[in-house]
Formats: structure tokens, C-alpha cells, sequence
């Protein structure tokens, strides 16, 4: 008994011995900067503050160069210079661009045309109601919506080149380059050598690798629509993103009605429906995409779209009286 004892006790000290010292990390925050019309927030956790500063400034690089490429509230912007031009002719674009484009129309065709890159003419329109106070005529609004399409969006992939098939055609990346811009974000942090990072833009968020408590998880609270600042569920994410969309943060009020800054393309007005959509999705990109998707379908077919893409789950707040979560079938691995 006392050999054995002993015996037992000697090889848990040499395997102590032989184990590598684990590195230390520590943890760095950006701070709340400006970028894409909202709030952004980085994380960083990393061996050493070098790293840490070099993979936050690496991240929000990113994020202000993705902005700077694809916001049409910039007349500069790469996008802008598309949709001023690409009727009268092939424009070629820039990697990044073209492959957000091209990811777009796969996401269109996803969801049956719920998301639509193209849908800059009616988000034009219903920006005008915030100007003059007035909803759109029915006949501004058939106009408008008669110029959306993306199967109307001609994309070369050898010559890289974008054109329109129709005059008055817009195309708007506020459902998508948020996400892309993320998923830029975290490759840029990885790149660096961070350990692990989190990017939040606007309360979409990516998050790999290490967290601040030194394990592989980093917890991540939703807001309660209700704006009481309290967060009714907590989820557990790792190497994963969620983006959420919803009629709750963002909306024009006329006569009382509440319209959302999400598009039916189907209808050319404002999709009322869900009060919030969270997509949990490997990439930001895909979360961004399909929280914008799902706002338009619905809860029957939003649940649906979700449950069909592998690896990806939806919790939904629907509204009315009292919080209710309607979730995927896989949601509640995420939820604490
Ligand atoms: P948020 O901007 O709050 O993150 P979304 O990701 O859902 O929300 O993006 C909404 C923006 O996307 C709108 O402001 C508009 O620019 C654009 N958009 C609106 N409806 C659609 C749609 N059906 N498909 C693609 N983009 C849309
Ligand atoms: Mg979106």
C-alpha cells in the first residue's frame, strides 16, 4: 500500500514538472469609439500590452476601412461611386466589395428575396419621412419599389465588375457590412497575435479564443427591448458571432405608428413585425444577414430559413405584452 502510495505521489510530480508553464494573459479594452453610425467596442486578450494595443488599432482599422468602402451615407465611398455609375456602365470594384456583393445575392436567394442588397430606393424614400414628415404617396412608393431587384444586379466575377440592368437602381450594405467589417475585425486581432478578442459594432458582436476570465467562453447579455437596460437572457458564445435586428432601436414615428428601418422588398414598405431577432452564426456576416432576413419573414418562416442553415440558431422576441423568446431547436446550447 505504501509503495503504491508513494509510486503515485512521484509520477504526479514529474508530470507536474514536464507540464509547460501556461502563458499569462492579460486583457485590453478600446474603449467606446465611433464607427458605421454606431458604437464600437473592442476587446483584446493577449500575453502582452504590445499585442494588445496592436490588435485593438488592427481591429478598428478594419472597421473604419470597411465603413469607408461601403456606407452610401459617404458620397465617396466605393458603393457610392457604384450606385452613381454602375447604370452606365461595368464598374469595377475593389475584393472586399465584390465578395460582400456576391455574398449578398446568395443571401437573397437564401431567403427567397427577404434580404435584398438592392433595396436602396425604398430605404431612400422612408429616410425622406424623418425630412419631411410625411409618408411616401402609394405612387412613390410602386416607383421606388419597382426599382429593386437583385436578380436586377449583374455581377462579372472575372472582371470584378458591378452593373445595373435598370436606371435608379441603389444598392444599400446596411443589413450586411457591419457583420463583414466584424468578421474583418477578427481575422485583423488574430493577425496581431491575440490570444483571444471581442468585436462588438452596435451590439453585433464576434468573439475567438480566449476570454477575459481565461476560458474559452465569453458571456454575452441581450438587452430587454423595452430599453430598462436589463438583460433578460445570457448566452455563451464561443468562436461565434450574433447579430440582432429589430424594429425596437432603430424606427421613424408618423402619426403614431412606429415604422421600422427594415424593408419587406416584397411589400416596399416597412416589414412591422418582430420586435427583435437574434441570429447566433459562425460568421458576422451570416448573423447580420440573416437577423435582417429573418425581420422581414417572420416568425414561421424565419424559423424555418434558420433551421435549415447548419450551425446556426435564432432567438426571437416577437412583441406585445410581456417578454417571450421563440427559439431554434439548437438555441438553448448558447443560453446560460
Ligand atoms: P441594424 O442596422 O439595426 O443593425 P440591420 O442589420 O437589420 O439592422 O440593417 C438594417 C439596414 O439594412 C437598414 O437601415 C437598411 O439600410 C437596410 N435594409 C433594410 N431592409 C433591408 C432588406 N430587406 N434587405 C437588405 N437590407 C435592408
Ligand atoms: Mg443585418
Amino acid at each position: 500500500m505504501a509503495v503504491l502510495a508513494i509510486t503515485a505521489a512521484s509520477a504526479l510530480i514529474i508530470r507536474k514538472a514536464a507540464a509547460p508553464k501556461p502563458p499569462e494573459f492579460t486583457t485590453g479594452h478600446s474603449g467606446t469609439r465611433m464607427v458605421m453610425g454606431t458604437f464600437a467596442n473592442i476587446t483584446a486578450v493577449a500575453e502582452d500590452e504590445k499585442t494588445i494595443a496592436e490588435s485593438i488599432e488592427a481591429a478598428y482599422k478594419q472597421l473604419v476601412a470597411v465603413d469607408e468602402m461601403m456606407s452610401d451615407y459617404k458620397e465617396d465611398s466605393e458603393l457610392s461611386v457604384v450606385n452613381r455609375e454602375a447604370y452606365e456602365r461595368p464598374v469595377q470594384v475593389s475584393e472586399p466589395l465584390f465578395d460582400v456583393l456576391q455574398t449578398s445575392v446568395a443571401y437573397s436567394k437564401l431567403s427567397g428575396g427577404a434580404f435584398d442588397v438592392t433595396i436602396g430606393p425604398v430605404v431612400q424614400l422612408w429616410r425622406s419621412i424623418d425630412k419631411k414628415g410625411t409618408r411616401p404617396t402609394d405612387e412613390e412608393m410602386a416607383a421606388a419599389r419597382a426599382r429593386v431587384g437583385y436578380e436586377k444586379l449583374i455581377l462579372d466575377d472575372e472582371k470584378r465588375t458591378v452593373r445595373f440592368a435598370e436606371p435608379g437602381m441603389l444598392l444599400d450594405l446596411g443589413a450586411i457590412a457591419k457583420g463583414y467589417g466584424i468578421d474583418r475585425a477578427i481575422e485583423a486581432m488574430q493577425a496581431a497575435g491575440a490570444a483571444g478578442g471581442l468585436v462588438d459594432v452596435g451590439g453585433d458582436i464576434r468573439c475567438f479564443g480566449i476570454s477575459p476570465k481565461m476560458t474559452r467562453v465569453w458571456r454575452i447579455g441581450l438587452d430587454n427591448p423595452d430599453g430598462s437596460g436589463d438583460i433578460p437572457m445570457v448566452l455563451n458564445l464561443s468562436d461565434t458571432a450574433i447579430a440582432t435586428s429589430g424594429d425596437y432601436r432603430r424606427f421613424v414615428m408618423l402619426d403614431d405608428q412606429r415604422y421600422s428601418h427594415i424593408i419587406d422588398p416584397a411589400a416596399g414598405s416597412s416589414a412591422n413585425g418582430l420586435t427583435s431577432v437574434t441570429i447566433i452564426a459562425s460568421r458576422a456576416v451570416e448573423a447580420d444577414a440573416l437577423a435582417t432576413a429573418v425581420s422581414v419573414l417572420g416568425q414561421k418562416k424565419g424559423l424555418e430559413l434558420v433551421e435549415s442553415v447548419g450551425n446556426t440558431e435564432a432567438v426571437i422576441i416577437p412583441g406585445g405584452s410581456g417578454l417571450e423568446f421563440i427559439k431554434t431547436s439548437g438555441a438553448d446550447a448558447f443560453i446560460d
